[in-house]
């Protein structure tokens, strides 16, 4: 089976939110690097610009009408071009080790005796803030951050976003992934513990040519985000946090397609 005297390996690499210029120096060396590059669907296609010409690249990801690549097939192919040699690549979006199974990966592969290597990257909760100009833990007006999936808490939502909503109420920033298809159920269990006027935004396709921000509340975001047709893959950020936003206006910066736009960080615009 072997074709390569060297010992292959695996690095899960972290593409980041999409913008290849948000690339860390070490995720570009690997990708220059690799032989066999896996791909995730949010990994930004500017990021492959840095792979070998030779590099065999396989998509795995399950946007663009094609169903997810099973993950245990995933984790076979990692673990069977790693033994024939091959220098891998996984290329993961943000940050491999939040959410996104790199976790998971990491530990199917030391258990099959792999070597692997975990290089950061820029997570999109972390990118959806800087878009909107929101300090995550400014002084003033939050001391902490919780990162969270919309989907936890399936088993007893009663309980666990109310939790949430209590702990923002403290002055911790909410930034939920994966949140588009639950945020129904994410309004509700916030809504017992957080006021209708709590700040929230929503952050699509952040760092991207196709980003999408839209400041609102916590009483108004299911019926904005779905007046401005807001869309996965987006990050929920909730908190006062989001006040300071306003001190900052990145309109400037901001395309503005068809006129759809508004300037600044106003409460139910979107830029
Ligand atoms: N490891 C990734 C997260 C994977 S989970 C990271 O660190 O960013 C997938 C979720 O990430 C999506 O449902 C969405 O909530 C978020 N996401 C990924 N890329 C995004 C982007 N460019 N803009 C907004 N949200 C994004």
């Amino acid at each position: 089976m072997s074709s390569k005297a060297t010992p292959g390996s695996v690095s899960l690499v972290g593409a980041g939110p999409g913008d290849p210029d948000l690339l860390t120096v070490q995720a570009i060396k690997a990708i220059r690097r690799a032989t066999v590059l896996l791909v995730d669907d949010l990994v930004g296609t500017g990021v492959l610009r840095y792979a070998r010409r030779s590099a065999r690249t396989v998509h795995v990801g399950k946007r663009g009408g094609c169903k997810s690549t099973p993950q245990a097939f995933i984790h076979k192919l990692m673990v069977a071009e790693a033994q024939r040699g091959e220098t891998v690549v996984r290329l993961k979006g943000g940050d491999p080790f939040i959410f996104g199974r790199g976790g998971e990966e990491a530990e199917h592969l030391r258990a099959a005796g792999i070597a692997v290597q975990v290089i950061n990257g820029i997570s999109s909760g972390l990118a959806a803030a800087t878009s909107l100009g929101v300090p995550w833990t400014h002084r003033d007006h939050a001391h902490g951050v919780l990162l969270v999936t919309g989907h936890a808490g399936e088993a007893n939502a009663e309980l666990y976003w109310p939790t949430l909503g209590a702990a923002a109420a403290q002055g911790l920033t909410l930034v939920v992934y994966m949140a588009m298809q639950r945020l129904a159920v994410v309004q509700a269990g916030l809504a017992s513990t957080l006021g209708a006027d709590t700040p929230a935004a929503l952050v699509q396709n952040a760092s991207t040519g196709q980003e999408r921000r839209l400041l609102t509340t916590l009483g108004r975001l299911l019926e904005d985000a779905a007046a401005s047709r807001m869309r996965s893959p987006a990050i929920l950020i909730i908190g006062n946090v989001l006040a300071a936003c306003r001190n900052l206006d990145r309109s400037a910066t901001s395309a503005a397609p068809g006129g759809e736009l508004q300037v600044g960080c106003l409460p139910g615009s979107v830029t």
